[in-house]
């Protein structure tokens, strides 16, 4: 998802580049089933792998580099979603969805050929920079642009003022009282094993999880040795 950083340096042009590279198979961050804390039902969640973007302070940095998490048939992730006939809805974040964005497209009409199925999504990038682009005509909810810190108002679904909840569908016309303003995080089991906290933080989490990453990359110790 988006945090603060130098919106617009990487724009459309950078994202077509890379989203042309391979329609058949994603490079992901995560996948986990449910979540019900980034958008409401019950949702599969989908964590693209690879950033372009550097935003201080952002909260899923393990997801930005381009070359990390794992590769997966795009026919295959459709699969794990229609297994689940508890989900109403997609929540695609990242990193950045559009670095990927043919082939997550593939992805969700494969899906909706087979299912009614719900598309949120997050992206860095400003609506304009990908208006037009098959993915966005796919997504009913988008929510834009990087996290600035010095504009986090604490919303339920987005982290700072300058991102815009856009619904292009009727689907989601509730999602602006989502979560009644108030943010919430929850723990899940993504596919592959491990347990992750996903949800939009507060300020304050986030905060406390920066600092206790960058304790950790300097060598800190659960022990209290470093
Ligand atoms: S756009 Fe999102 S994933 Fe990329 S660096 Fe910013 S906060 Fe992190």
């Amino acid at each position: 998802m988006a945090a603060q950083g130098d919106r617009g340096h990487y724009g459309r042009q950078r994202a077509d580049e890379r989203s042309a590279a391979d329609v058949t198979r994603l490079r992901l961050h995560m996948v986990a089933a449910p979540v019900h804390t980034l958008g409401p039902y019950a949702r599969f969640g989908i964590w693209v792998q690879g950033c372009m973007k550097s935003c201080p302070g952002c909260v899923t940095p393990d997801a930005r580099p381009l070359s990390g998490g794992y590769e997966m048939d795009v026919d295959t992730l459709a699969r794990l979603v229609l297994r689940r006939p508890d989900i109403e809805g997609l929540t695609i974040s990242g990193g950045e969805p559009f670095l990927q964005g043919d082939a997550l497209y593939r992805l969700i009409l494969k899906i909706r050929c087979a299912a009614d199925i719900g598309v949120i999504l997050y992206t860095g990038y400003a609506y304009e920079e990908i208006e037009g682009q098959p993915l966005t005509g796919q997504c009913d909810a988008i929510i834009d642009g990087p996290y600035l810190s010095d504009l986090d108002d604490g919303g339920s679904l987005r982290g700072s003022a300058n991102q815009r909840l856009i619904l292009q569908t009727s689907r989601y016309q509730g999602l602006i009282s989502f979560g009644a303003g108030r943010r919430t995080t929850e723990w899940i089991r993504p596919y592959g094993g491990g347990l992750a906290q996903v949800g939009v933080p507060s300020r304050q989490d986030a905060e406390r999880a920066q600092k206790l990453r960058s304790f950790f990359e300097q060598g800190g110790t659960v022990d209290g040795g470093k």
